[in-house]
């Protein structure tokens, strides 16, 4: 698993024995926090590539496959998302998305890990200024707690997290969707990452089953990002009567490479078995 000197080559195992690698330049930080073990690679091609506890948590360049597609869908699909919750996100690239659009007056983000925040400020940059912009406020804490205690109310919640295990469990379990349901407004979003559509269907099955049972409709889509086993999942869960499948393409940032709020229905493709699976629970 991980970093070989020999290979000079960084590859996450997936199960069955499914691969994703990068070849490396050069290894540039390596750490045990009091979560994780973080890792941070210059690779040959790709920039840097950040690693958590041996799996691949993004590549500089590509990064945004993951973060457009996790942000904007369900920033366009609410008519004015003003209040902003994102849970894990520690690089900055889900809080640097959020903020571009306008509407947002208030972007809070808990990350578990401050180590994950102060490396990838210090060594990625991927935040691009996000972190010191007024309408951001960082708490460093664990995302389930802080969603059941807060007493605010919000439009959006994201879930940026790591894989469903460690710290991260509790974010793909039925009491945290509630947790969140509660503390969405009247009509509100809410996007999770649920994991590799072939590699882990079973995951993406249970958190799909979870989110049913709270929320008042449930979307799910895939996408192809760099540096996970593509296709990967997203799950949406609506409070209220929005309607997902829908986005205001006027209010799209500018410049977007991945995402395509004009053909926002491309989002929704799934493979025929996994669409069968999911339809069935
Ligand atoms: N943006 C990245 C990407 O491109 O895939 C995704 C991952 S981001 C680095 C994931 C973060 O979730 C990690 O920094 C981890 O510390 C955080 N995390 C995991 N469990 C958490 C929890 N319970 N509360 C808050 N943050 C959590």
């Amino acid at each position: 698993m991980g970093y070989s000197e020999e290979e000079r080559a960084f590859i996450e195992w997936y199960p069955r024995g499914y691969g994703v690698g990068f070849k490396v330049k050069e290894r540039l930080f390596e750490t045990q926090t009091k979560y994780q073990r973080l890792e941070l690679y210059q690779t040959e091609g790709f920039g840097k590539l950040l690693v958590l506890d041996g799996t691949v948590q993004l590549v500089e360049i590509g990064e945004e496959s993951y973060h457009e597609v996790l942000v904007h869908p369900v920033m366009l699909a609410h008519p004015n998302p003003k209040r902003v919750l994102i849970i894990g996100g520690g690089d900055g690239g889900t809080l640097r998305e959020v903020l571009r659009h306008e509407s947002v007056e208030k972007a809070t983000m808990v990350e578990i890990d401050e180590m994950v925040v102060e490396v990838s400020r210090i060594y990625l940059g991927i935040d691009r200024g996000a972190f010191d912009d007024p309408r951001a406020e960082l708490i460093i804490g664990d995302g389930v707690k802080y969603l059941k205690e807060t007493e605010e109310r919000f439009d959006v919640i994201i879930v940026d997290s790591t894989d469903p295990v460690g710290p991260a469990k509790l974010l793909f379990s039925e009491e945290f969707y509630r947790s969140a349901y509660e503390k969405l407004n009247e009509k509100g979003l809410y996007i999770t990452q649920a994991g590799s559509v072939y590699l882990f269907t079973n995951e993406l099955l249970d958190a799909y089953k979870a989110m049913k049972k709270v929320f008042d409709r449930v979307y799910y889509f895939s996408f192809p990002v760099i540096g996970y086993a593509s296709p990967w999942s997203f799950l949406v869960g609506v409070k209220g009567d929005l309607d997902f499948r829908k986005v205001d393409v006027s209010r799209a940032p500018e410049k977007l490479y991945y995402y395509d709020p004009e053909r926002h229905e491309t989002l929704f493709q799934m493979p025929k078995y996994v669409r069968e699976l999911l339809e069935k629970e």
